[in-house]
């Protein structure tokens, strides 16, 4: 369920859709539609694109989906600046490519852009998925990315010094206003300039920078040191202030990295508890007897069951201080073992010759006596004897299906299938 479904629909998804591939498609067929290079006649375009790219923006971060379906825009408005300002034309590059403009498109909204658009480049976000072992003694993770970076060439001019001029036919600005001429009226419009093809500066091409072929920036690559912190839990953030994207002329973007701890085959973890299931023979559960733990750090638990102290089917034992460490603090949590009690499959009993009476008779020795408390028919009722079967998967699953048919408020259902499906023939 969601709260709102305004941002599904811009997009033309089914509301509550979180395929990432299927939104994608989406923006880039509304994307291309709505473009403003090809609605020049149409001004709603522009502001059609701008919704179509915060509507995917949105929808395409788990977070800012996750708090849109809980609340809606109003939920995503007391936003940290976390993914908030992503350029709608950053955006559209991503998809389309074409660097510094000069594409298909060019820069869509040219001037205009630069002075409403965010004084900061985005955020870079990643997911860091680390196993419960890094987390229980914490460790340094190399993580390497791609990103722009001011092209040192030129220092991000473009081309030489004094090379690059503002452009003339736009002022700088990288849009336009033109007339046109519609039968008796004159429209006005807004289109991108065609002198600059919308980068509102014109180099000539001899004196283009060699290394970023005019573009002000360069891709390359980053390697940061990401502290997994012991004890540190899903959801935690670590931050690199202006370690992400440079463009020119705005603040470097920040690169955030958010720890997600995996799932473990042998600890599941709430906190900083740590719960480990230990399946035990009868004879241990009832005689004692050692478990081993293989912890997250190569230490192996030895585990005593004193002799004389019983564990039951599904009981819960303690280890305290043998959880994970607490984050930023010095202590640890607890170790919580379920037993799960494995009986015999059967004991020596009567085809198993005269021992066999010996043997009971070993065990009502040792055994707490049969329950007294158990109900017992009273002296006159009217008794009958019955022996106990096997309960057989195959034979219960046919039951199941022949009774799926039949209606459920027939009292009689847990009395036997066959005659509750002859009594409705
Ligand atoms: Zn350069
Ligand atoms: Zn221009």
């Amino acid at each position: 369920m969601v709260a709102e479904t305004k941002l599904y629909d811009v997009l033309g998804v089914p509301p509550g859709t979180d395929d990432v591939d299927v939104l994608k498609k989406a923006y880039r067929r509304g994307a291309l539609k709505h473009h403003p290079d090809k609605n020049a006649h149409n001004p709603e375009a522009a502001e059609k694109f701008k919704e179509l790219t915060h509507a995917y923006e949105v929808l395409s971060n788990t977070q800012t989906r996750e708090r849109y379906n809980q609340g809606g825009e109003a939920a995503l408005k007391d936003d940290g600046g976390m993914g908030g300002g992503m350029a709608a034309e950053d955006l559209f590059q991503q998809f389309f490519g074409g660097g510094g403009g000069g594409g298909a498109f060019g820069n869509m909204f040219g001037g205009g852009m630069r002075e409403t658009g965010p004084k900061k480049a985005r955020t870079i976000a990643h997911v860091h998925k680390v196993n419960l072992e890094d987390i229980y003694k914490g460790k340094v993770s190399k993580l390497a990315l791609q990103k722009s970076v001011i092209c040192p060439k030129c220092s991000g001019r473009g081309g030489k010094e004094g090379a690059v001029k503002t452009c003339t036919g736009c002022d700088g600005r990288g849009m336009k206003h033109m007339m046109r001429q519609m039968g008796p009226m004159i429209q006005r419009f807004q289109t991108v300039c065609p002198d600059c093809s919308g980068e509102g500066e014109i180099i000539r091409d001899r004196d283009r920078c060699k290394q970023c072929n005019g573009k002000k920036t360069i891709v390359e690559r980053k390697v940061l040191h990401v502290h997994v912190d012991r004890g540190v839990k899903s959801g935690h953030k670590v931050e690199f202030r202006g370690e992400g994207d440079q463009l020119p002329g705005v603040e470097p973007g920040d690169v955030v990295f958010e720890i997600e701890q995996k799932p473990h085959p042998r600890f599941q973890r709430k906190d900083d508890d740590l719960f480990y299931h230990a399946e035990i023979d009868l004879l241990t559960a009832l005689a004692g007897g050692q478990i081993h733990i293989e912890h997250l750090d190569e230490r192996w638990l030895t585990v005593d069951i004193v002799p004389g102290e019983t564990i039951s089917p599904g009981e819960v034992k303690v280890i305290r201080g043998q959880g994970m460490p607490s984050y930023r603090h010095h202590d640890f949590g607890n170790l919580y073992i379920q037993f799960d009690v494995k009986f015999p499959d059967r004991l020596p009993g009567p085809d198993d010759g005269p021992m066999a009476a010996q043997q009971i008779a070993a065990l009502e020795s040792v055994l707490p006596p049969r329950n007294p408390d158990a109900p017992v028919p009273p002296p006159n009722a009217m008794t009958e004897d019955f022996p106990l079967d096997d309960v057989d998967p195959q034979r219960e699953q046919q039951r199941a299906r022949g009774m799926a048919g039949l209606d459920d408020d027939d009292d009689d259902m847990h009395s036997g299938a066959e005659r509750v499906q002859c009594a409705s023939q």
